[in-house]
C-alpha cells in the first residue's frame, strides 16, 4: 500500500500537523519538529505532546507514517569545530523532540563541506555526528536525504549515502529518504520507465532498498544534472509523469511515507489523488 502525503505546517503548535494532513485526506505526514529557520525554539508543552498523539490517533496516523524534517541551519558536516558543535546540539534537540512525540524517524540533509575540507573528510564528520547522536538517544532512526548537490552540499551521489551508512555504528537506526527532484537534478535520469529502472536498480546496488524509509515526491523546475534544487508540481516540471507512475507501481515503495514538497499547497489534495490514480 502506498502512503502519500505532504509536508504540513506546525504553525500554532506541532499538534496541528495531523489535523492539516487529515483535512486533505493525506496518508503520510512530513513536518518540521520546530521552526526550521531558528536555532532555538521553546520545548513542547505537555499539552502539545498529548494533543499531537491524540490527533494522530483520531486520524489513524502511525509513527511510521510520519517523517519530521530537521531545521535548515544544521550542518552535521561543518568543518569548523564550534559551529559543528552547535549543529550537533541542535540535531540532538530535534531527535529528542521526535522521541517526545513518540515518533521513530528524523529526516535530515547530510551536510556541507563549505569548500574548506574534502568530501571524504566531510562524510566522516557527518557519520561521527550521527554516531554521537545515536549513543545519546533511542528509538529514532536518522534518515539521510539525498540532495541536488547545490553549492557544497553532500549527498548528491548514492555513494555518499552508502559511505555515511558504512561508517555508522547502529545501522538499524539509519535510513535514507530519496527526493525525486534532488535525484534528478543531481544527474540521475528519471524521465522514462526504463531510466527509472536503471536509477532505482543502481540505488538498490549502491545503498539498498532495505534502507529506504521515505520519499519526497517533487517534480523539478530545473533540468537533469543541473545541481539546482527547485521543486515543481507533479507532472509540471522537467521530470514529468513517468517517474511517478513508476514509483506508484513498484512494491519497493510500499508502506513508507511519500510526501509532496511541491510549491503550490492549494493543489496538494488533487496531486495526492493524481498519484493514486497512477496505480494500476
Ligand atoms: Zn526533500
Ligand atoms: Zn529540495
Amino acid at each position: 500500500m502506498k502512503k502519500i502525503g505532504a509536508h504540513f505546517s506546525i504553525a500554532g503548535g506541532v499538534e496541528n500537523a495531523p489535523l492539516n494532513a487529515a483535512a486533505i485526506s493525506a496518508k503520510a505526514i512530513a513536518m518540521f519538529a520546530k521552526n526550521q529557520r531558528q536555532w532555538n525554539a521553546k520545548p513542547y508543552s505537555e499539552e502539545n505532546i498529548l494533543l499531537f498523539k491524540k490527533n494522530c490517533q483520531t486520524h489513524h496516523f502511525n509513527p511510521q507514517d510520519i517523517i519530521p524534517h530537521d531545521g535548515y541551519l544544521i550542518n552535521l558536516g561543518h568543518p569548523e569545530k564550534d559551529k559543528l558543535q552547535k549543529s550537533r546540539e541542535a540535531f540532538l534537540d530535534e531527535v529528542r523532540r521526535c522521541e517526545q512525540l513518540g515518533l521513530t524517524m528524523l529526516n535530515f540533509h547530510p551536510g556541507s563541506h563549505l569548500r574548506q575540507i574534502s568530501e571524504e573528510d566531510c562524510l566522516k564528520i557527518i557519520a561521527d555526528s550521527l554516531n554521537l547522536t545515536l549513543q545519546k538517544t533511542c528509538n529514532v532512526s536518522m534518515v539521510i536525504e539525498n540532495t541536488a548537490g547545490q553549492g557544497s552540499n553532500l549527498g548528491y551521489r548514492f555513494e555518499h549515502l552508502a559511505a555515511i551508512i558504512e561508517m555508522t555504528e547502529d545501522k538499524n537506526r539509519i535510513g535514507v529518504c530519496l527526493d525525486t527532484c534532488h535525484t534528478f537534478t543531481a544527474g540521475y535520469d528519471l524521465k522514462s520507465r526504463k531510466s527509472c529502472k536503471t536509477v532505482f536498480d543502481e540505488f538498490d546496488k549502491v545503498v539498498g532498498f532495505q534502507f529506504l524509509k521515505a520519499m519526497h515526491l517533487n517534480d523539478s523546475k530545473k533540468p537533469l544534472g543541473s545541481r539546482v534544487d527547485r521543486h515543481e508540481s507533479i507532472g509540471k516540471g522537467e521530470i514529468g509523469m513517468e517517474a511517478f507512475r513508476y514509483i506508484m507501481n513498484d512494491q519497493r515503495f510500499d508502506n513508507i511515507p511519500m510526501v509532496l514538497e511541491t510549491p503550490n499547497s492549494d493543489i496538494w489534495e488533487e496531486e495526492i489523488k493524481l498519484l493514486y490514480r497512477l496505480e494500476k
